[in-house]
């Protein structure tokens, strides 16, 4: 049997401030699978990623990448790894070419293969017109391409997005959609965030919801539906938040 892509076991992080973000948190992601994690600000979404990506240290439990220890042992597991973080990070002296290239340089990546993975990656994401651009000339939406490639650059088989989605337009929302949904298909195990439900529903065959640095509860959409007695994800969304009467269906049933 292969390892999971990720297994978290009652991850505990207490910020020095003592903010208990997260409170023994579990998580299985297998091979392949597309898993969402959804809850509302302050749930712990971005510290249960930085624990992953070694940007934060935990207080307790453990976090294993297709079996290899993400806390102890972190450059193997940092290889398997390509994130693409929530705020646009790139560094804006850097070319699209550079950015990518650098990125393959620091997991060790040789010449001619960062070459050719540059080049098929502006290619994919429509960036080779740009490709000798220095990323502040960039629009918003080709800097969050960019982002998208420059994770994807290493081949990582966990790929982590941390809501890509956010602010984009909905062109550009529906082709970071088809292109993800493809890189899944291929092979690429993939955890989302996301606050747009629909996003949520559409992508992931499985979806975890937390809430105060817990997983309230999990499972597909119709399967967290029915778990909460509700029509759909976004009802179950809400009752986990204790807002039922935000339900879409009142609103319609009260306007008519
Ligand atoms: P989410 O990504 O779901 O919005 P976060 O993981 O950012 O949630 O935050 C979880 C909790 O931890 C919040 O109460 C937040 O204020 C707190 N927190 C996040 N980062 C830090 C930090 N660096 N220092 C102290 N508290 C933090």
């Amino acid at each position: 049997m292969s390892a999971a892509a990720l297994r978290i076991e009652n991850l505990e992080k207490r910020y020095p401030n003592g903010v208990e973000a997260l409170r023994g948190v579990s998580v299985e992601i297998p091979d392949g699978e597309f898993y969402g994690l959804l809850g509302p600000n302050g749930a712990g979404k971005s510290t249960l990623i930085h624990c992953t990506t070694g940007l934060a240290q935990p207080t307790g439990g453990t976090i294993e990448v297709f079996g290899h220890d993400a806390i102890h042992d972190y450059s193997k597991a940092r290889a398997a790894v390509g994130l693409a973080p929530q705020e646009v990070n790139l560094d804006q002296f850097l070319t699209c070419e550079e950015t990518l290239d650098f990125h393959g340089g620091y997991f060790g990546m040789g010449r001619r293969d960062r070459r050719e993975r540059t080049r098929e990656l502006l290619e994919t994401f429509s960036l080779t017109p740009k490709a000798k651009d220095r990323t502040r000339a960039l629009s918003g939406g080709m800097k969050r391409r960019l982002i998208l490639a420059r994770a994807l650059m290493h081949r990582p088989r966990l790929l982590i997005l941390d809501e890509p989605t956010a602010g984009v337009d909905i062109e550009l929302r529906l082709e970071l959609w088809h292109y993800v949904q493809k890189i899944n298909a291929e092979g690429t195990t993939i955890l989302l965030t996301t606050h747009y439900l629909e996003e949520a529903d559409q992508l992931c065959s499985r979806i975890g919801f937390i809430a105060g640095g817990e997983i309230a509860a999990e499972g597909s959409a119709d399967g967290l539906a029915g778990r909460y007695g509700v029509a759909n994800l976004e009802d179950a969304y809400l009752a986990l938040v204790g807002r039922k009467e935000l339900s879409r269906s009142h609103i319609e049933s009260e306007v008519v």
